[in-house]
Formats: structure tokens, C-alpha cells, sequence
């Protein structure tokens, strides 16, 4: 290609037109190489179309087959050099995502019960084979399953609505604040037939309500497990038995209960109940404050009241009811110190807690 005609520093660019092409790594490059070559404008092929138009007539001739020469080969290699980036880029994009048939497979994550439920389900076990059987009742419950028929006062603070989730005032509904109404429902449902059944007795895990500020120990949502035996004669001693029973079952043979007088409205006599702290086994820790029982049920004996609600003759029958806090259990087990853990779903949190694989 005679290169004589076309102005020098175009000449220059040409021969160094190869080294550059090899040095564009990327189609970024190349596109910004292809500009200053053969673009529309500014580049070195529009200036030299700008020379043709302005050149003597013998030498248009001469000139143009020059330029069309360089033209022709700007544009080849550009050509050549994209084909190359084009297909190094598809290498390197379907190497990526190459799969190495060496390599363990990922596992798939797996779903679990929630630590709570898993407490829940333990506690129902350890009640099944004395003869227990689930009962369920609504979250939405009216006054009398929640407050009337379990013996709670008109006067009592519970009812208040500082303390009670009420739909609508004086309307009777409320989001129960206990599982204890189940107790009014499945006596009322069995008293018909409770000389036919020989007794009652049923474990009843649920939700609950109650208006209180949420921190590391409260929630206005919680779970409750209760339970409660009617047959005759049943006194103290089947209730301390049954949770001595239950209490080895949950947290293994050493498990100790003890029973303090406490008051609650639908049993009479009441008592909280201290398990023999499961953490230090007695010794002392901070779980149990160094006194060796942590407080885990309230309990007593059904009040005559609450059975007579219900239409059971309470002169013939009589019971023992219990209900223990599901969190609270949860918490002292895992040593967990805030509550809101359990219902945050945080995956570490729950495969910590041995829910998640
Ligand atoms: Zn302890």
C-alpha cells in the first residue's frame, strides 16, 4: 500500500495500528479503538475522506486507492479482533459457571420444627401415655370460657383492659389470656358424659394473649401448655405424683419438684411449682440464683366452682389442673436470656437450638 500521499502523523497511527489492536484486552476497548479509527467523525478514516475532497484532481485517483487500502484493513482487523474478545468473553462466562462433578453437592437447607413447638410436642409425649389426649380451643375466646368460668372475679384486675386484648368494649370477646378457658370448653363438652368416661383428663398447648410490653422476658404472644385431670378422689398427692412423673420425663431422673402455697383463682388449694434446677442439678447457678429450683408451673386443685360451671357435681368429682409457660421453660433449658429470639426466626438462633440442620 503506498502510503506517500497521506498526511504522516495518519501514516504513524497505521503502523501502529496492529500493536494497538492486540493491546485492546477488552470490547470496551476495541469499541474505543474502532472510534478513533474508522468513525463517522473525528477519526482518521473521516479526515482522510475531508483530504480526497480537497486534493488536486491527479491525485484523488492515487489518494483514494491509498486510503480505501487502509480503510479496508482498520476494518478487517477491527473485525478479526472482535470475533477473538467476543468468543474469549463466552469462555470465560461459561467457565464461571462450570460445574466441578467432583465437588459434594450443596445440601439443600432443611425445614425443622420450631424449638417451641418441639417443647410443646415433648410435653404432650410425656403426658400421652398416662392417658392424656389433646384438646384444643379458639385464641379468640368470649369472657365467660376466659374469666366467668374459671372463677376469676368481676373485680379482677386480669379482666381490665390494661391487662386484656378485647375486641370491642362490653362486647365479651377477647383474645384469650390463658389456655385455660379450654378447660371450661372440654368440661362443659365431657360432663355429659363423665360417669360413662370414668373422668377427664387432657393436655391443651396453645397461644395466648396478653397486653404486655414486648422486652427480653415479655411478649404480648406467648405459649402455654395445661393440663388437667377430673376423676374421683384425686387430691394433691396424684398432682404432685403426675408433675414428679412428668418433671423426670422432661429433664431426666434427677428432676425434683417441689410445691409453694401460691393463689389462683380457679384451684383451690394453688401452688407454684419449683423443678430441682435442670442446669446445675441443685448445686446453684445463675440460672436458678443459686438456689437450686427454678419455678416452672402453677398448679392445684380444680375449684369447685369451675366444675359446677361446667355441670360436674363437684361433691362427687374432683381434679387437679396445671399450666406451665412454654417460653420461660424454653428459656431457662437453652439459657436463653431474651425471649424474643424464640420469634425472630434468626437461622442461626434456631440452628443453634438444634432446629435446623
Ligand atoms: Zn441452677
Amino acid at each position: 500500500m503506498d502510503l506517500t500521499l497521506i498526511p504522516a502523523d495518519v501514516a504513524k497511527a497505521h503502523q501502529a495500528f496492529a500493536s494497538a489492536l492486540a493491546a485492546a484486552a477488552d470490547l470496551d476497548a476495541l469499541m474505543r479503538l474502532k472510534g478513533e479509527y474508522v468513525g463517522r467523525e473525528g477519526s482518521h478514516a473521516a479526515g482522510l475522506m475531508d483530504l480526497l475532497k480537497t486534493a488536486p484532481k491527479e491525485q484523488k485517483r492515487e489518494l483514494g486507492a491509498a486510503i480505501n487500502g487502509l480503510k479496508n484493513a482498520w476494518e478487517e482487523g477491527l473485525k478479526a479482533r472482535q470475533v477473538e474478545l467476543e468468543a474469549a468473553k463466552k469462555r470465560a462466562a461459561s467457565l464461571a459457571s462450570q460445574w466441578d462433578p467432583d465437588l459434594p453437592p450443596p445440601l439443600p437447607a432443611r425445614g425443622a420444627q420450631h424449638p417451641l413447638n418441639r417443647l410443646m410436642d415433648r410435653l404432650v409425649d410425656v403426658f400421652r401415655p398416662l392417658g392424656y389426649h389433646v384438646e384444643e380451643g379458639p385464641e379468640t375466646e368470649t369472657e365467660a370460657h376466659n374469666f366467668d368460668g374459671l372463677n376469676i372475679p368481676e373485680d379482677h384486675p386480669a379482666r381490665g383492659s390494661a391487662d386484656t386484648f378485647y375486641f370491642q368494649e362490653h362486647s365479651g370477646q377477647l383474645l384469650r389470656t390463658h389456655t385455660s378457658p379450654v378447660q371450661v370448653r372440654v368440661l362443659k363438652r365431657l360432663a355429659p358424659r363423665i360417669q360413662e368416661l370414668g373422668g377427664i383428663r387432657f393436655l391443651a398447648p396453645g397461644r395466648v394473649y396478653r397486653k404486655d410490653e414486648i422486652d427480653p422476658t415479655h411478649s404480648p404472644m406467648f405459649h402455654q401448655v395445661e393440663g388437667m385431670l377430673v376423676g374421683h378422689g384425686i387430691g394433691m398427692h396424684h398432682l404432685k405424683g403426675t408433675l414428679s412423673y412428668a418433671m423426670k420425663a422432661l429433664f431426666g431422673p434427677g428432676a425434683e419438684v417441689r410445691f409453694r402455697p401460691s393463689y389462683f383463682p380457679f384451684v383451690e388449694p394453688g401452688a407454684e411449682v419449683d423443678v430441682r434446677c435442670p442446669l446445675c442439678g441443685g448445686a446453684g447457678c445463675r440460672v436458678c440464683k443459686g438456689s437450686g429450683w427454678v419455678e416452672i408451673l402453677g398448679a392445684g386443685l380444680v375449684h369447685p366452682n369451675v366444675l359446677s360451671y361446667a355441670g360436674i357435681d363437684p361433691t362427687e368429682w374432683s381434679g387437679f389442673a396445671f399450666g406451665m409457660g412454654v417460653e420461660r421453660t424454653a428459656m431457662m433449658v437453652s439459657q436463653t436470656p431474651d425471649l424474643r429470639l424464640f420469634f425472630e426466626n434468626d437461622q442461626r438462633f434456631l440452628k443453634a437450638m438444634g432446629g435446623l440442620d
